[in-house]
């Protein structure tokens, strides 16, 4: 159970988001929830800009088996939520509706475990081969 008083501690102070993370009440949500983590790391939203959370599917998800729970990763931008309310949104209702999508439904929300891995390997190429140079002048 957190409360505004923990909110704002977590808000300010860094180092403390990791243990704060791990005393949320995920409510209706922890049915389809594994952990919640934090992390220091930067990740990219496909939509631009940094994520505040994100979904790590388990493999056993993306093999199509249902009844897997899924983890929540919280990141440094979730902090910046107007209120709690709008943090706690973010978690339970957000990616929590897509954890018991995952948990329920894996073959209609997420692609072929063939198709994944080729998405894995393209990205993965894309690494290793970074194309023509783009110079300017
Ligand atoms: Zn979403």
């Amino acid at each position: 159970m957190v409360t505004e008083k923990y909110w704002q501690r977590a808000v300010h102070e860094e180092c403390y988001r990791r243990e704060f993370v791990g005393q949320i009440d995920l409510e209706d949500s922890h049915k389809y929830v594994n952990t919640v983590r934090y992390s220091h790391k930067r990740i990219m939203h496909p939509q631009g800009g940094f994520a505040a959370t994100r979904l790590r599917i388990p493999f056993l998800a993306r093999l199509h088996f249902k009844g897997i729970r899924s983890d929540i990763e919280v990141y440094s931008k979730a902090f910046s939520a107007p209120t709690l309310q709008d943090f706690l949104g973010l978690l339970i209702d957000h990616e929590g509706y897509h954890a018991k999508e995952i948990y329920e439904n894996p073959e209609v929300i997420l692609p072929s475990i063939v198709k994944y891995l080729q998405n894995q390997l393209s990205v993965y190429q894309s690494i290793a081969n970074p194309g023509p140079q783009q110079c300017s002048s």
